[in-house]
């Protein structure tokens, strides 16, 4: 089981962003999003595009970050340009543990340091949380997110000419 925690999220500055993060999440693999700031319209978007895409991927908004971090039974990972290298860590984590991979949003306070049992950089160039959930989820998963079925009400059939969808109706005939 993966969860993602986003911490810092400003409900106006940054809706689009932590959108990406929740669809990032979902679509390479983690299972559930907690946004720590109470935020509905974002869970009904993440819920919507969940109905019609599939999958069960869950989201949570309005939680304490500090409490679920106390009460985390499995690894703790917090995704930071300040971080150690990758690819050494990753080989350091116990891949039957629940994990836990905090992202920032503005500056991260020194507890997410200090709690987490990993710190990892994407790199020790400042880009984006969006970049380094992905990257960090398809290097831990081995690009294992490729190949998952979600089994929407709608599927993309993959097209080198022209946009190709399938409604659940057409896929059961
Ligand atoms: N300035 C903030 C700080 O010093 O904590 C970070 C801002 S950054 C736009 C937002 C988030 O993106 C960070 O909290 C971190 O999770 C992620 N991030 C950005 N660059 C990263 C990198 N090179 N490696 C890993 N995570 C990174």
């Amino acid at each position: 089981m993966i969860t993602v925690l986003r911490i810092g999220h400003r409900i106006n500055r940054d809706k689009r962003i932590t959108t990406h993060v929740a669809l990032v999440a979902r679509a390479f693999g983690a299972d559930k999003i907690i946004i720590t700031t109470k935020d509905e319209k974002i869970k009904e978007n993440i819920t919507s595009i969940c109905k019609k895409f599939g999958g069960n991927f869950q989201i949570e908004t309005g939680a304490d970050p500090k409490k679920i971090i106390k009460q985390w039974n499995g690894t703790i990972i917090h995704l930071t340009m300040y971080g150690d290298n990758l690819k050494k860590s990753i080989s350091k984590i116990d891949k039957n543990d629940d994990l836990l991979i905090i992202v920032g949003a503005e500056k991260v306070p020194p507890y997410f340091y200090e709690n987490a049992d990993f710190n990892i950089s994407v790199g020790n160039q400042p880009h984006s949380e969006v970049a380094a959930l992905a990257i960090f989820l398809d290097r831990y998963l081995n690009g294992k997110w490729l190949t998952e079925q979600f089994n929407g009400k709608i599927e993309i059939i993959p097209s080198n000419k022209r946009k190709k969808v399938l409604s659940k109706k057409e896929k059961s005939d």
